[in-house]
């Protein structure tokens, strides 16, 4: 096996003759894919731009997948969410505290209409080889939880939809204390939302690619983040999904952990005969030593990676989150994937 795509996500959806600009430099930086970051107020704003820049992408010989990024604060990204603009419900709950939280709960039939609508619009009218599930994930808890508790015991989703569901499945109150029930449900909802909404994709598209991205945990026996996607074994082995990924890790954590990871994805996809996807750190931080990216990519290869991508065109150049050396970084990443296509 060898690595045969090569991604990297591109943001900023306007003018279609910048965008085309932007698209040669990145199929000369090698890569076979682009993720495009569609935002709620991209698809609100700029729709009529959309389909062309797919277009001008593919016109390129780019491989073209949509990535719902950011939306309701349910994937990952720095975008701001218009549903939370637009809406005073539906939103995920503390269980500790009973407090609303700042994120779009995906188990309410409200928010589900509203990410079905969005991906269905997008996959009706554009030209997109797939979609991109972009770190779905629960509000909490994230922090690295202590074996002996401690730092990850609050959770979300208590919300009201989400207790009634839990209720008439269980037949008992949901507790505010995460037990093996609250976890079985997390698991279960978060999977439905994905799975109903890639299967209305394949139905409008049968060639249609979905790839699940979720987040590079531990999961070890003492410890997971309790995200709602942190069970590898019902994400990979769900029928919807093409292509099993997981996040990118940050340059400062040791091989050793990359390599854990990494083997963990690759087995992950093998079982469920999908494609793995591993991910590269290209923008907010770089490598002490930018040789540490040619042996990152050595050891994805050496692991059985199918797919590499990369966060973000540039280097995050112009951002808030860009690499200290942007485009430096954006030229290795060019030179990496050149080099690993070769092969
Ligand atoms: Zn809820």
């Amino acid at each position: 096996m060898a690595i045969r795509e090569t991604a990297v996500s591109y943001y900023g959806m306007s003018y279609v003759e910048h965008a085309e600009r932007d698209f040669t430099e990145i199929a000369d930086h090698g890569c076979t894919t682009v993720i495009l970051a569609i935002t709620e107020f991209d698809l609100d704003f700029w729709f009529p731009s959309i389909p062309k820049i797919v277009d001008a992408a593919k016109k390129k010989g780019l491989r073209v997948l949509l990535d719902p990024w950011g939306i309701g604060k349910y994937f990952g990204g720095e975008q701001i969410s218009l549903f939370l603009q637009n809406n005073t419900r539906h939103r995920q709950v503390s269980a500790f505290t009973g407090e609303q939280l700042p994120h779009a709960c995906f188990n309410t039939n409200s928010f589900r209409d509203y990410f079905r609508n969005f991906c269905l619009k997008l996959a009706r009218e554009t030209n997109a080889d797939g979609f991109f599930w972009d770190e779905p994930h629960y509000a909490l808890p994230k922090s690295y939880a202590s074996i002996t508790g401690g730092a990850g015991d609050d959770w979300a989703c208590r919300c009201g939809e989400c207790m009634k569901k839990f209720e008439s499945y269980y037949g008992y109150e949901m507790p505010r204390i995460m037990n093996d029930d609250v976890k079985q449900f997390r698991w279960r909802e978060a999977l439905f939302i994905l799975e109903d909404t890639s299967r209305l994709i394949k139905q409008i598209n049968p060639k249609s690619e979905i790839t699940c991205c979720v987040h590079a945990t531990m999961n070890t026996y003492y410890v997971t983040e309790q995200r709602g996607y942190d069970n590898w074994d019902m994400v990979a082995a769900s029928p919807y999904f093409d292509v099993f990924s997981t996040t990118i890790i940050a340059w400062e954590l040791p091989m050793r952990f990359f390599r854990e990871i990494t083997a963990r994805t690759v087995a992950a996809a093998k079982k469920y005969n999908k494609q793995s996807e591993r991910w590269i750190m290209n923008y907010f931080k770089q490598p002490e030593d930018f040789a540490q990216m040619d042996d990152v990519v050595d050891l994805y290869d050496s692991l059985g990676v199918d797919r590499l991508a990369a966060w973000t065109y540039r280097g995050g150049y112009g951002t808030s989150l860009a690499a200290p050396d942007a485009l430096k970084l954006w030229d290795r990443l060019g030179e990496n994937y050149r080099r690993i296509l070769k092969r």
